[in-house]
């Protein structure tokens, strides 16, 4: 790997000190080596083996997506029902059938093309319930960062057989997924349980996860507490709401991701940091689909890690994380005029928080020394971010940039997009793919192309 200076930007560190400085980065070996005034000493004299202009642009950690359906990026424009239910039945859940191992590594190849050239470096991806090894190649070789997993299901109205699987067999699986992904692409990946959400899941089922999780120390990613219909649906199925539900069953733990949390009430809330447990914010998705305004200010003052994700393209419909931030500050204001959620705490979401919400803290969130080299370089000359961006920083990249913006995106050192190329997917086999695949998966599901 080359040691790479990113030369003259704006830093927005995101580190606890909340840092924003003009200045270089180095990266070498993969990590950040140093930052600012530190820059020179790190160099010793030797020069750079590449070096990034960053005038006139942000240099920020790399934006986290802690919640996404890579499988869905196929399905953008054929799920347009405003409830959640009604969304997966008639729609989603029959396409999702309806994959082959090609289709799914098409429909990851596009989500990702979009993602990394908006800035994304990290991915907490739900899978879908077969070909997740297909899923597992695709995150690989684009060279992203990624917690995956095979999305469980073994019961549910409505659920086509195709999807239903036997809960011994599937944790089976799983483990063999571990086996073969847990820590490949040199530590970027990582296996998660991805149990769908509790209308798809078993008593047994929870139970085997929350016992997996625990025996081999994987993240378990779900839906919580969506949308209104769903609630009444969850009710009726096990008496009681979800966030008791997962902590019946021992899958609340510092583990726990839990998608939407849109409808948990002030003892959910209780319960979900009380077992340091993190939710994701996903605003978009929630709009869409008419599910209702997440309380994402009062996760932040009760302490409970979180973070944002662009759920799916047939949901918000776009994986714009730029567009994603905004409507988390959007959403907020909406959901109580007098609490808003600063702009550096929408930020804080897909980066600094977003790594703390997925157990990531170590490894990335921050540009820190010593951490790894996910960075992103957005430029911030464009008229729409004037006249002057660097007045407040946090409110220019969260309220005015735009995916659009990004120049370049930077996984553990790697470039993997530059100025409108892509280093480790192309374009156009990936749209090809993606258009032919679309048609083909129609054709088993019974639609019309
Ligand atoms: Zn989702």
């Amino acid at each position: 790997l080359p040691t790479t200076l990113i030369h003259s930007g704006t830093l927005v560190c995101m580190d606890a000190a909340g840092t924003v400085a003009r200045g270089d980065l180095l990266v070498r070996d993969g990590r950040i080596a140093a930052l600012g005034e530190a820059v020179p000493a790190a160099l010793g004299g030797r020069a750079p083996d590449r070096r990034i202009d960053a005038t006139g642009a942000f240099v920020l950690p790399g934006l986290i997506q802690a919640h996404v359906h890579l499988c869905q990026t196929l399905f953008r424009g054929l799920a347009e029902q405003a409830d959640l239910m009604r969304w997966l039945r008639e729609s989603i859940w029959p396409l999702e059938a309806a994959h082959t191992s090609e289709s799914l590594a098409a429909s990851a190849r596009l989500g990702l093309l979009e993602l990394v050239a908006g800035g994304v470096t990290c991915v907490n991806d739900m899978g879908t319930v077969r070909h997740t090894e297909a899923l597992g190649a695709v995150l690989e070789s684009a060279g992203v960062r990624a917690l995956f997993g095979k999305a469980l299901m073994d019961r549910g109205e409505g659920v086509p057989p195709a999807l239903l699987d036997d809960p011994a067999a599937a944790l089976a699986e799983c483990r063999e997924l571990a086996g073969r992904f847990h820590g490949a692409g040199e530590g970027r990946l990582a296996v998660t349980l991805a149990p769908r959400f509790i209308l798809s899941c078993s008593d047994r089922l929870w139970d085997g996860v929350a016992a997996l999780a625990r025996e081999a120390g994987l993240v378990v990613h779900t839906h919580i507490a969506e949308s209104p219909s769903e609630g009444r649906e969850v009710e009726r199925a096990v008496g009681r709401t979800a966030a008791r539900h997962f902590a019946a069953h021992g899958v609340l733990s510092a583990r726990f991701v839990g998608a939407h949390g849109v409808w948990l009430d002030d003892e959910e809330l209780r319960l979900v940091k009380e077992h340091d447990a993190a939710l994701v914010h996903c605003p978009g998705a929630n709009l869409k689909l008419g599910s209702g305004l997440a309380h994402v200010r009062a996760w932040r003052d009760a302490g409970i890690r979180r973070g944002i994700g662009c759920d799916g393209a047939a949901c918000n419909n776009r994986l714009d994380a730029f567009h994603e931030l905004s409507l988390a500050g959007l959403v907020a204001r909406a959901r109580d005029p007098a609490a808003p959620l600063a702009p550096r705490d929408a930020l804080a979401l897909a980066t600094r928080e977003g790594a703390r919400a997925l157990g990531l803290e170590r490894v990335a969130g921050a540009l820190e020394p010593g951490l790894a080299a996910d960075v992103v370089v957005l430029d911030a000359r464009g008229p729409h971010l004037g006249p002057e961006p660097e007045a407040d920083p946090y409110a220019t990249i969260v309220h005015a940039a735009r995916a659009a913006d990004v120049r370049l995106t930077m996984v553990a050192g790697r470039v993997l997009y530059e100025d409108g190329r892509w280093t480790t997917l192309d374009p156009g086999e990936a749209l090809g793919a993606a258009r032919a695949e679309r048609r083909g998966l129609l054709r088993r599901a019974g639609r019309a192309a």
